[in-house]
């Protein structure tokens, strides 16, 4: 189960990490040798920027007072990095899976206190919410999730993770495998900035260290328990996510960002006898067999072929012994989609099959159990845009777009929880990689460790002042969505 977990993900954030890598061509030689795609979305991006530039003359950026804003943030960070450091290894060292996060959570709300945040904790679970006034000005939401994978670490990192946790009801190994130590900390790190660059800013910030976005079931926590009306409502929102990227490297993204995830628990109910006799049985191992293939025909011939969709079968149990037919087989499915319409479709063809497969086993219907799942996570457009238009000129090649036509990653995000709850966002993608490190694996002709690999190992520190400033600057840049904040999607 634990393995069957990891794999999902892991393996859905190496398409993430392919989609994405071909945009870094200029700092990122070492990793992909064919700029050409590279070159080609840039010119895209670049034409599309401009138009909507040309657009939206008010949106101009003062380009002398971002670039001494990001010569006092450089410095600070430099100033913050070692004890930002200190909290990072020990983060890392102590996960804690989602819901779990007692001890992560202590540390975020200490530090958010010392920034001057108003903290309230345990909202939605483990979920950290501080609250700062500086005027007048929009209500602006930066989430960072806290919570660590049920698996080994194998980094031999001098500060690698030998802490266990609950998972299922089984004691497991815990490791921080997909970097939200590193979202923490850069949450803290934006803390700090924007606390004490109070004049370059002004608004309310609502930062949270949200639980369990691993199992995607964090963010509808959070939101069950009031985030959105206890506290001051967001106008638009910032996060970001650690990436095999080149290490610094900004992506900014519009449009759809990560895919939306569904999974589910299907039980074939047979009736068991002696495996001798089939006559006298419902055998449900063929029926949940037949399903397992058949299942794909929903990709394969339902599905529109240019459309991203994916349908797996992360787990088969059924039966003990040679001798025995069982009297059930269980399956998990997990689904795919880049688009609500093909997410229906996938999710009602891979019901309305495990029904038909029942049926032609003379089996009684199947027992379908959700077990969670998220929507497709969709940046603003002119968020994006603007992002990239703050970050570009003080950034150069490190910052990156990629426009609505590019592809999104296969992984998902419960992020897309707070967007569709009404809060406009981008959700960056920031590389994690020594430069140095990507070239010696790919000469060595090794892969590199995606996150949930138990080899997960990003450069902490250009990591983490690349998130600082990837939202801190677009805070200061005055980026925000074109549209007034939408309403709520039912
Ligand atoms: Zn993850
Ligand atoms: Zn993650």
């Amino acid at each position: 189960m634990t393995a069957k977990h990891i794999s999902w993900k892991g393996a859905s954030l190496l398409a993430f990490i392919g989609a994405w890598t071909v945009l870094s061509s200029p700092s990122s030689a070492a990793v992909s040798s064919d700029t050409a795609p590279a070159a080609h979305h840039m010119a895209g991006a670049t034409a599309l920027m401009m138009q909507s530039a040309a657009s939206n003359p008010s949106n101009v950026v003062d380009q002398t007072k971002m670039t001494a804003a990001k010569a006092r943030l450089d410095a600070l960070l430099q100033r913050e990095y070692p004890s930002l450091d200190v909290i990072y290894r020990d983060l890392h060292a102590h996960p804690e899976l989602g819901m779990q996060e007692v001890r992560t959570a202590a540390i975020l709300t200490k530090e958010l206190k010392k920034s001057g945040f108003t903290v309230t904790e345990k909202v939605g679970g483990t979920g950290v919410v501080g609250v700062m006034k500086n005027g007048d000005g929009p209500t602006i939401f930066v989430r960072a999730d806290m919570d660590g994978l049920p698996m080994e670490e194998k980094t031999g990192l001098a500060w690698s993770s030998k802490a266990r946790g609950q998972f299922e009801g089984r004691d497991v190994p815990v490791m921080h495998a997909c970097g939200h130590d590193i979202h923490v900390t850069w949450l803290i790190g934006m803390a700090r900035a924007l606390s004490a660059m109070k004049a370059d800013w002004q608004g309310t910030l609502v930062l949270i260290g949200q639980p369990a976005e691993e199992t995607l079931n964090g963010a509808k926590a959070m939101l069950e328990d009031g985030l959105l009306t206890r506290f001051p409502k967001p106008d638009f929102g910032f996060a970001a996510h650690v990436s095999p990227l080149p290490a610094g490297v900004i992506v900014s993204k519009a449009g759809a960002v990560m895919a939306s995830s569904d999974s589910y628990n299907v039980t074939f109910h047979g009736r068991g006898g002696h495996g001798s006799m089939p006559s006298a049985t419902i055998d449900p191992i063929p029926i949940a067999a037949r399903y397992v293939t058949d299942v794909q025909t929903v990709i394969s011939r339902e599905k529109d072929p240019q459309a991203f969709g994916v349908v797996t079968i992360g787990a088969f149990q059924a039966g003990s012994a040679a001798n025995i037919i069982p009297d059930q087989a269980e399956v998990k499915v997990n689904i795919r989609a880049h688009d609500k319409d093909v997410r229906t479709l996938l999710n009602e063809g891979a019901k309305r099959t495990a029904l038909a497969a029942a049926q032609m086993g003379k089996a009684p219907e199947p027992t379908v159990r959700y077990l969670g799942g998220t929507a497709v996570l969709v940046n603003d457009a002119s968020m994006a845009e603007s992002a990239h238009r703050v970050l570009q000129p003080l950034f150069g090649p490190m910052a990156q777009f990629a426009p609505a036509a590019m592809p999104p990653a296969s992984g998902s995000e419960d992020y897309s929880e707070f967007v569709n709850a009404g809060v406009p966002s981008v959700f960056f993608a920031i590389g994690g990689y020594d430069p140095a490190v990507l070239q010696s694996l790919k000469a060595k002709g090794e892969p590199v460790p995606t996150n949930h690999s138990p080899f997960f190992a990003p450069s902490a520190e250009p990591s983490i002042k690349a998130g600082v400033s990837a939202i801190v600057l677009s805070i200061i840049g005055g980026v925000k969505p074109a549209q007034p904040n939408p309403q709520p999607k039912p």
